[in-house]
């Protein structure tokens, strides 16, 4: 699993306080990105999703190969 940080113009509520924030942590596996919006500095730091994204991101695959 590939984790790397984002940033964008486009403003998402921090998953931990809920202001806006353009900085998104990226978890990517098998060509499957989930990106979670997280202020930068403590709340990125504190975000730590990766068992949960590696798990959805496998459910993600079986379903859609499943047509
Ligand atoms: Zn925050």
């Amino acid at each position: 699993m590939k984790i790397w940080h984002s940033s964008s113009s486009e403003s998402k509520p921090c998953v931990v306080c809920g202001k806006k924030t353009g900085t998104y942590k990226v978890y990517e596996q098998t060509n499957i990105a989930l990106k979670i919006p997280a202020c930068n500095g403590d709340h990125y730091n504190s975000v730590d999703v990766k068992e949960m994204a590696a798990a959805s991101i496998s459910l993600i695959k079986k379903v859609a190969m499943r047509g």
